[in-house]
């Protein structure tokens, strides 16, 4: 089925929507992104994702492209036109074109380039790989300093990703100065006697929407949270393992570079976690 998508103010069948090839997205990797999941037909966390888009378009001195409200609008209508029940809102935001390269950044008033489009995902929240649980590998971390700004450069993580699959893994997860940052699209946890440690909030690694909201519900459940920096080798050593993204919610972890964690199949807090961020997702979703 061909979907409809929105481009700079209008709806379009996917096959007609056209950026321009000077667009500063495409040439420089200048554009910045957001992924919303939906469930029930209704968008998770919207609020969230909206608030870390302003930021990371501050961040860049990118103009905003409309108002949250219009961006909400747009959402919605997305998901209705395209009848999706399940599956994911994909936004992005570039700096757009004055119709040439140049390293330098057009002028203030060019307009950004918005673009949106749904990935239809029936299931997504009674996952097959979430039983299973998830086996990663972890790589060196060589992207650049300011992965709290949710760009497009995404290379060395789809690298990453490669690797896993040719290791007969999922994901990986990615080290820096031997402590584990985040995985390539998730944010990274271990759990060892029942207290969950994850790395701080810095440049360092994406403020996850996910990670907010399963940190809040985790410390409402009464469950003990250590934000520290960790090594590959304290999460092999744990009980259970788990990562947290808008597109795979909490995910089990069960197996890190070839070592089984506990008895190898999903642990009881990530199980846990992810039936609590789903309740509670789906209650307040818009
Ligand atoms: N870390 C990285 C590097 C990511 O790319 C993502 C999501 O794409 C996350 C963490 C998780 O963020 P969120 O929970 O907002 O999806």
């Amino acid at each position: 089925m061909t979907r409809t998508v929105y481009v700079n103010g209008e709806y379009l069948p996917e096959n007609e929507a056209k950026v321009s090839i000077f667009d500063r997205g495409f040439l420089f990797a200048d554009a910045v992104y957001e992924v919303t999941s939906v469930l029930d037909g209704k968008l998770i966390d919207f609020e969230g994702h909206a608030v870390r888009l302003e930021r990371s378009l501050n961040e860049l001195d990118m103009p905003s492209p409309c108002t949250k409200d219009e961006l909400l609008e747009i959402h919605r209508k997305l998901v209705e036109l395209n009848g999706i029940e399940e599956g994911l809102v994909y936004l992005q935001v570039s700096r757009g074109s004055d119709g040439d390269r140049d390293f330098v950044f057009p002028s203030a008033d060019t307009p950004p380039s918005l673009v949106l489009f749904t990935q239809n995902k029936p299931g997504l929240a009674d996952s097959p790989a979430a039983k299973k649980g998830a086996k990663i590998i972890s790589i060196e971390d060589i992207r650049w300093g300011r992965r709290d700004i949710k760009t497009v450069q995404l290379l060395y993580p789809s690298m990453g990703k490669m690797m896993a699959k040719k290791a007969g893994c999922d994901d990986a997860w990615l080290i820096e100065d031997g402590h584990v940052t985040e995985g390539t699209s998730n944010n990274a946890y271990y759990v060892k006697n029942g207290k969950i440690v994850t790395r701080p909030l810095s440049n360092d690694i994406l403020h996850g929407i996910t990670r907010a909201a399963v940190l809040r519900l985790a410390e409402e459940a009464q469950m003990e949270i250590e934000e520290r920096l960790f090594t590959i080798d304290e999460a092999k050593e744990a009980d259970e393992a788990f990562t947290t993204s808008a597109s795979a919610f909490v995910m089990p972890v069960v197996e890190i570079d070839g070592v089984a964690l506990g008895d190898g199949t999903p642990g009881p807090i990530a199980k846990r976690l992810r039936e609590i961020y789903l309740e509670e997702s789906r209650k307040k979703a818009v």
